[in-house]
């Protein structure tokens, strides 16, 4: 059975796509989104030995070689363009998804929807989208096994109906609040605007987390201290006005 997150990630697909699966470790998306019929062909990229072997193996054991061509290599460099319609990237860090993607730039050319799940860095991911021509058009945020994670999806500009100027946009809370675009990158355009239970579990323990910083810098008697001070005491008063 699929864990939750990557069950989430699989419902994000349309139906009868071609779906690139990077990082795929054991190949447990593309095998699982074949076997739902939603996918009809997959390519699982891997960079690492191991987990390569691992998703041959996965791949072979389901009886799915003749579906799922497993690939080793780095990042996009395994597709072909135009080949796949949909790529999902899940379980790295914002910034190495980024880079895969920026990196992939010629591969992308006929990709109609990205699926990604960073597990940190999210808002250097929403900034790249943002400047590489891809809307976010729907953002998840759940909790698994004491973890959080949040799923983006993305469209190309052009296919969605959504622009850019209108996800990042500044946002009226009930408070009155208005967020800057920088704030919205941060914690998510979508997210900001349909909050959940575990995106207020995360935003208070972020605070905590600034707030324990601060106590820090409030002991040291350095002069650089004192903009440090400032700078987490601004944080925090921001984060705490979303909440
Ligand atoms: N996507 C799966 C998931 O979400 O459950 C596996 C996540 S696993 C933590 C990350 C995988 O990405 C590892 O198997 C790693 O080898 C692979 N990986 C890291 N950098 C990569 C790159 N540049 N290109 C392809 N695979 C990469």
């Amino acid at each position: 059975k699929l864990s939750q997150r990557l069950q989430y990630i699989l419902e994000q697909i349309p139906p009868d796509s071609v779906l690139a699966d990077i990082g795929s470790d054991h190949a447990l998306l593309p095998v699982a989104a074949v076997q739902s019929g939603r996918v009809i062909k997959g390519i699982a990229g891997e960079v690492n030995a191991g987990p390569l072997r691992a998703a041959r193996k996965q791949v072979a054991d389901a009886g799915l070689s003749g579906k799922i061509d497993v690939r080793h290599g780095n990042g996009l460099q395994v597709l072909n363009a135009g080949e796949a319609d949909v790529i999902t990237i899940a379980g790295m860090g914002g910034a190495l998804i980024a880079t895969i993607l920026d990196e992939g730039q010629d591969k992308l050319s006929g990709v109609r929807q990205l699926v990604l799940q960073p597990n940190v860095g999210e808002d250097m991911l929403r900034r790249w989208l943002l400047h590489s021509g891809w809307v976010i058009t729907g953002e998840h945020i759940l909790e698994e096994d004491g973890k959080i994670y949040e799923v983006l999806t993305a469209l190309p500009e052009a296919e969605s109906s959504l622009s850019q100027e209108e996800l990042y946009a500044p946002v009226q809370l009930e408070g009155g609040l208005a967020l800057a675009s920088d704030l919205l990158i941060r914690m998510g355009p979508h997210l900001v605007k349909t909050p959940n239970e575990v995106f207020f579990k995360k935003w208070r323990g972020e605070i905590a987390k600034l707030q324990s910083v601060l106590k820090q810098v409030e002991r040291s008697e350095l002069e650089s201290a004192r903009e440090k001070k400032e700078e987490l005491r601004r944080q925090i008063e921001q984060l705490e006005e979303v909440l």
